[in-house]
């Protein structure tokens, strides 16, 4: 069967990994944005994880003139109203690390008895003309007092999961995949790969242009 090429718009080695295991028996052939050049980065100025995973994803679908599949995930502490949500990766500033955002985590928690928080993950397939489906998880646990663990990467340290009474800096990668908001996310797309694979076909056939009879038509312009 043909494949169906499609883009992810990341230049992370390890999403393209995870990605291209989960698609590995699937007839769609997975394609980083190192492949395509130089591209510019899309701004993630969206209010949720929903807006910025569909922009990156359709910023990129119409750019490359393939479908697109782009993520966007962080925290979400209900005592300080949902922060650091859509800014988690820069909460502490523009070029923040993962040791500067904990930080001002745990300074702005201290006191606060109510520690419950959960990581959202939103994962985006769109066609160049724009319609995308949508797949999102969510992973419910506890910000810690202080800092518990030396695995992960970003909030892992304080992030404590209670049904294995660990942070996520102290579990394995392949437990964490198996809980956590992008693992679940993931999971869920895996499951509707049969379907996404007639739908990416079914919209590719109808963003066609009409059979070419003018040289100026044949190639495939996808874009609006
Ligand atoms: P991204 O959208 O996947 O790049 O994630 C944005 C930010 O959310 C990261 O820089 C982290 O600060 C935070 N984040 C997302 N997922 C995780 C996770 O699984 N563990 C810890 N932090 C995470």
């Amino acid at each position: 069967m043909k494949k169906i090429m499609v883009v992810l718009a990341t230049r992370n080695k390890g999403k393209m990994r995870e990605f291209q295991e989960l698609l590995k028996d699937h007839p769609i052939e997975l394609f980083g944005l190192d492949k395509f050049g130089p591209i510019p980065e899309v701004e993630e100025d969206g209010e949720t994880f929903d807006e910025n995973a569909y922009k990156k994803a359709l910023f990129t679908a119409k750019l490359v003139g393939l479908p697109a599949i782009a993520d966007d995930s962080g925290l979400i502490v209900e005592a300080l109203n949902g922060a650091p949500g859509v800014k988690s990766a820069r909460y502490a500033g523009s070029n923040a690390t993962d040791n500067d955002n904990i930080k001002k985590l745990l300074s702005e928690m201290e006191g606060e008895s109510n520690r419950k928080a959960a990581f959202e993950c939103v994962i985006s397939i769109a066609v160049p003309k724009g319609p995308a489906l949508t797949y999102e998880a969510r992973c419910e646990g506890e910000i810690t007092t202080e800092i518990r663990g030396d695995g992960g990467f970003g909030y892992d340290p304080v992030f404590f999961y209670p049904p294995l009474g660990k942070t996520f800096a102290e579990i394995s990668i392949e437990e964490k995949n198996r809980v956590s908001h992008r693992g679940k996310a993931l999971a869920e797309l895996a499951s509707e790969l049969d379907k996404i694979t007639i739908w990416l076909n079914s919209r590719l056939m109808e963003a066609k242009p009409p059979k070419p009879d003018h040289k100026e038509f044949e190639h495939n312009d996808w874009s609006e």
